[in-house]
């Protein structure tokens, strides 16, 4: 594992809050009608402007700066010339990198008016990531933040993706160590001061199993029904884990009042 110093950390921050503020971008241009290239284009270009490269293209050789997945799409859905319609989900995950540091986070955001039991899919999903970052804690384990992940969002009948996983983050988009959505308590890596992860849970409104499409990165649910993917950065600073990126400026944009953040405001050192 490579553990950061409060300083990297910051810089971290940085690249993590582009991110987060292309998501609040996207947030506005996320309505029916809309096409996810023309999306993709509006986070290039706004990447570019903020002093940074977007941490997705040619990563792996992926062909864009977003990963859009509608509906039953879980992850990794590459952006087409399909209009979105009313009633769509849309899993957006972004990468910015700058300073030599990757931000990488992801929402699952509504088209419109969406179906009820959908709502509830992303909101449990949602809620499921802060059960999740509430047990990253100097001591814990990984299988501790797998285990809370896996039983809030089983208890209401949903599927837990396996085959894809958080991890850390830093240097590369992908560091030790994974961060499974599932796991046994008192399991696994044990967590210090310095570890920066992406925790990302991968839900799906029915069962768990994935296929995968022909074009090689599109990952979507086995039954058809709905998958929500959200993702935060965190980091384990001053002993405590402390979110680097925010859905604040989503919220901003949709007008939508929120305390979540609250338990896991970032206390440490900010770049200029
Ligand atoms: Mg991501
Ligand atoms: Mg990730």
């Amino acid at each position: 594992m490579h553990l950061k110093t409060p300083e990297e950390i910051a810089l971290m921050r940085e690249s993590a809050q582009i991110v987060s503020k292309t998501l609040g971008m996207l947030a506005k241009a996320i309505k029916p009608g809309v096409t996810t290239l023309k999306l993709d284009a509006l986070a290039e270009e706004f990447i570019r402007d903020h002093g940074a490269e977007p941490g997705f293209l040619g990563l792996y050789d992926f062909p864009n700066t977003l990963c859009v997945s509608p509906n039953a799409q879980v992850v990794h859905g590459i952006p087409n010339n399909t209009p979105l319609q009313e009633g769509d989900i849309l899993s957006v995950d972004c990468g910015a990198y700058k300073n030599g540091f990757y931000g990488d986070h992801a929402y699952t955001f509504a088209v419109g008016p969406i179906a009820a039991e959908t709502q509830k899919l992303l909101d449990i999903t949602k809620a499921s990531l802060y059960k999740g970052i509430a047990l990253f804690q100097i001591g814990n384990r990984v299988g501790d933040v797998g285990f809370a992940i896996q039983q809030y969002t089983e208890a209401e009948g949903y599927g837990v993706v396996r085959e894809l996983v958080g991890h850390g983050l830093g240097r590369e988009m992908h560091e030790a160590p994974e961060m499974p959505n599932y796991g046994k308590r008192g399991r696994g890596k044990r967590f210090q001061e310095g570890l920066v992860v992406a925790i990302e849970p991968m839900i799906n409104q029915g069962t768990r199993k994935i296929k995968q499409l022909k074009d090689g990165w599109t990952i979507l649910t086995a039954d058809g029904l709905p998958s929500a993917h959200f993702e935060h950065n965190v980091a384990l600073l001053d002993g405590r884990p402390q979110l680097l990126s925010t859905f604040k400026f989503i919220y901003d944009a949709l007008g939508i009042e929120s305390d979540e953040e609250a338990p896991f405001e970032y206390t440490g050192p900010i770049i200029a």
